[in-house]
């Protein structure tokens, strides 16, 4: 069996970032806004090095706060502010760039609609501040009424056909339609390396958090091509999966390290 990674694998650019600014703060106590990254290992780490995960401003202790490569909203922070002056802000550049063009469309007077999951904190970094409508599908965008102007952005986590699709069902609903597409760079790349070596696959690997929304939709692209499975690490591969495979893919997630790969690469092998 040939066991083939993906062109663009580990962690992306934004885990990357704030991983590092977080493990400047080991070895002391701090906090994080929500999970730092989704990787169990990792967090499991950053508690051992005196990390504690807090859910809200308001349970801020007073001292170092670290906020997540996918941001927070200008209310929250100024919330944050008020119980702190130590943060560490790993919002990353591409979330920034993205509640930039929302600021943006919604101060043009747009009617804001947003691609993407509303729970997602990303999403929620951006409705916290602005009144917007999220979509999560082609039939919700079918179900919106017409407007004057309509603005549509997209997490940076989703997949670029739909954000298309999308964009062209609300260009018929209003006068004046603009749209950006807000995608991270990091993310398509991956998206299209994963469909690549897919097709090049029997059984592909997705590698990756349950919550994580870039590895779902790997898992999703995946699906497409080849026999796909989305696992957590090594642990969770079934010997059944491997039968009649000669090609075995490994796609990861923007927050598996490179450490999961190695392993997983290694339990496959030996399982053959
Ligand atoms: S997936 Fe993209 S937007 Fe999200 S943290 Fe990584 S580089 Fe930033």
């Amino acid at each position: 069996m040939k066991i083939i990674v993906a062109d663009k694998s580990g962690f992306c650019f934004g885990v990357k970032k704030a991983y590092k600014m977080c493990s400047g703060c080991f070895g002391g106590l701090f906090e994080t806004l929500g999970p730092l990254i989704h990787n169990e290992e990792i967090l499991a780490q950053i508690s051992e090095e005196g990390g504690r995960i807090i859910n809200d401003p308001s349970e801020s202790s007073g001292g170092r706060v670290v906020v997540r490569a996918h941001g927070i909203s200008q209310c929250r922070y100024a919330e944050l502010k008020k119980r702190t002056s130590d943060i560490l802000d790993a919002t990353c550049p591409f979330v920034l760039a993205l509640q930039e063009s929302a600021r943006g469309f919604y101060k043009e007077g747009y009617s804001l609609f947003i691609v993407g999951q509303g729970e997602h904190p990303e999403i929620r970094s951006i409705t916290e501040d602005i009144p917007s409508r999220v979509i999560f599908s082609e039939e919700e965008a079918c179900a919106v009424g017409f407007e004057d102007r309509i603005a549509l952005i997209s997490q940076t986590t989703e997949v670029e056909d739909k954000f298309e699709r999308i964009s062209e069902i609300l260009r018929g609903k209003c006068n004046d339609f603009k749209s950006k597409n807000t995608i991270c760079l990091d993310v398509r790349e991956r998206q299209k390396s994963a469909v690549d070596l897919a097709k090049k696959c029997d059984v592909v690997l997705v590698v990756g958090g349950r919550s994580s929304s870039n590895t779902r939709k790997l898992h999703m692209l995946c699906s497409k091509y080849a026999r796909s499975y989305h696992i957590l690490d090594e642990n969770e591969i079934k010997k059944d999966w491997l039968n009649n495979c000669e090609i075995l893919g490994i796609v990861t997630g923007s927050s598996t390290s490179e450490d999961v790969i190695y392993r997983v690469r290694r339990r496959a092998e030996e399982m053959v």
